[in-house]
């Protein structure tokens, strides 16, 4: 189990502010009643635990547009380019090194992503 300290449970909280205030607009903007489920992507590099995540959402969307919505993790796997010989590979435990060449250049080009995807609403 992962405990993130103060620093980053303030960094945890100000992500649900943000996801339940684009929630928010987007029921303002289509007119919605009642929102359903949230559909968000947390890549595995995004800094970002999904299961805090959770949790500290169904705190926070007590008394708000979100308060009947279900959230939904979707993670994403981290996936980067070597740019010595362009191979994209799947990162496992934090191992850059591609598999095709040994080269240690690789950059990330999955993974960092922490967005809404998805609301459903009624
Ligand atoms: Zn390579």
């Amino acid at each position: 189990m992962f405990f993130p300290d103060k620093a980053d449970t303030m960094h945890e909280y100000s992500i649900i502010q943000s996801l339940i205030a684009t929630c928010a607009r987007v029921a303002r903007e289509h007119d919605v009643k009642k929102i359903v489920k949230v559909h968000i992507t947390v890549g595995r590099m995004s800094g970002v635990d999904p299961h805090f995540l959770e949790t500290s959402y169904r705190f926070f969307r007590e008394e708000t547009v979100c308060q009947h919505a279900e959230i939904v993790v979707k993670t994403e796997e981290t996936e980067a380019m070597c740019q010595d010989c362009r191979k994209i590979f799947a990162v496992r435990n934090f191992c850059f090194n591609c598999p095709e060449c040994g080269s240690q250049k690789a950059r990330v080009t999955k993974g960092k992503t922490l967005q809404v995807t998805h609301i459903e609403a009624e």
